[in-house]
């Protein structure tokens, strides 16, 4: 049996097959460049394969997928999908089967996410359409972090503006940061309900939680994924003075504001190279002096942001690394480790150098503040959990009601 877990952005599905026992992901893959003539469907299975679509919408591409699927015998086997969405506002706490009023919802949060909400509807409705009899589940980014208390979610604006238009900080990549938690629980054999950890979600979108007792009590980014960090492309936290300054300074429109800050800045804008840091790491190795900057810069907010967390979180087990430059960047870990020697860490190279490529481990231990560990996320593997568990109350819920119709009446 497999489970099918669905990521639709505005121009890309991304999909993942991934079997229901063993937790193994045996087909995946996306289509790029959607509702455009240079689409096209790239499948992971027995190699990598990639072809031209021919219809070049969502509906399109998951057709395409799922014939790819039914050809080699898996579709018959899939029992439910599993759908991240982003933004769930405050409606969600956690993941739900999708209902038209689950769909209603997901709609009404769009104005909070308008690039990726609509996305994962259309990928929601796409699925839907072709297996209308499969449970269908939403995972949201935000869900995570709704125990994030008032004085952390609420921006100091007049209050009337959260009352009457739900702005606040949301905080994202709920599912890698949930992952994160309940894994570490289990390196470290703490119960969750015990855990205090700060995770940082380092890849080309970046974040940081602070997790008391197993939640979420804060995290960097905000009412969108812009606050916070420095990112790939993203310039994190500025000076919202800063936005009337440009206006006038570059003549741009507002629009044109949205951009330079979500696509041209960050590790790209301060780099004037590149958003990737492996790329960065070389060419600051040979002596580019703007490549350095950014990397220093990157690492530099993170261990302020960690720091910045420890009132919330008063004790702490671990600082966990994770995403594509958590996981991976030797330099970047060595980093911020380094500007957080005052909290007592001994760090210990070869174990930090060891960890990369999915290897994972501690890398700097303290007497008073845990320790500091690499760990791989799983956001797939965290949409497919809850999907499954989403299915398995459903089908116990059925056959109850089933039982309960058929008692004699004496029961
Ligand atoms: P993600 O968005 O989580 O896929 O992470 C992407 C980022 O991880 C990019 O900036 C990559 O350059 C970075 N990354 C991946 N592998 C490495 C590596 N071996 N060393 C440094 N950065 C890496």
């Amino acid at each position: 049996m497999y489970a099918l877990v669905i990521n639709c952005g505005s121009s890309s599905l991304k999909f993942a097959l991934i079997s229901s026992k063993e937790r193994q992901t045996i087909i995946s893959g996306g289509a790029e460049q959607l509702d455009s003539p240079e689409a096209s469907l790239t499948i992971k299975h027995d190699g990598k394969k990639t072809d031209a679509l021919k219809d070049s919408s969502h509906l399109g591409a998951f057709k395409e997928i799922f014939a790819y699927l039914d050809q080699k015998g898996f579709a018959k086997n899939i029992i439910a999908v599993g759908h991240r969405v982003v933004h769930g506002g405050e409606y969600f706490q956690e993941s739900v089967e999708i209902t038209p009023e689950v769909i209603e919802i997901i709609k009404k949060c769009a104005p909070l996410a308008p690039i990726h909400n609509p996305a994962n509807l259309i990928g929601i409705l796409a699925a839907q359409e072709v297996l209308p009899a499969l449970p269908h589940v939403a995972v949201f980014d935000t869900a995570f972090h709704q125990t994030m208390p008032e004085e952390a979610y609420l921006y100091g604006l007049p209050l009337e503006i959260y009352e009457k238009y739900n702005i606040r900080r949301y905080g994202f990549h709920g599912s890698s940061h949930r992952y994160i938690t309940e894994r570490t629980a289990r390196i470290l054999d703490i119960p969750l309900d015990k855990l205090n950890i700060i995770s940082c979600h380092l890849g080309n979108g970046a974040s940081v939680a602070a997790v008391k007792h197993g939640k979420s009590v804060d995290t960097s980014m905000g009412l969108t994924p812009l606050e916070g960090l420095m990112m790939g492309t993203r310039s994190g936290s500025l000076d919202p003075g800063l936005i009337p300054y440009l206006v006038e300074c570059l003549d741009y429109d507002i629009y044109e504001i949205d951009k330079l800050l979500n696509f041209k800045s960050g590790l790209l804008g301060i780099s004037g190279v590149s958003n990737d840091c492996r790329l960065l790491e070389s060419k600051a190795k040979e002596g580019h002096v703007r490549s350095r900057l950014a990397l220093d810069m990157f690492g530099y907010r993170v261990s302020k942001t960690i720091a910045s967390y420890l009132p919330a979180l008063q004790r702490l087990d671990a600082i966990v690394f994770t995403g594509g430059i958590g996981e991976n960047s030797v330099y970047i870990r060595e980093l911020i480790m380094s500007q957080l020697a005052f909290l007592g860490y001994t760090f210990s190279n070869p174990s930090n150098s060891f960890c990369t490529g999915g290897k994972e481990g501690v890398i700097a231990t303290s007497s008073g503040f845990g320790k500091a560990l690499v760990v791989c996320t799983d956001e797939e593997g965290m949409i497919v959990q809850d999907t499954l568990e989403i299915l398995a109350k459903k089908e116990k819920s059925e056959l109850r009601q089933r039982y309960a119709i058929s008692l004699p009446p004496y029961y």
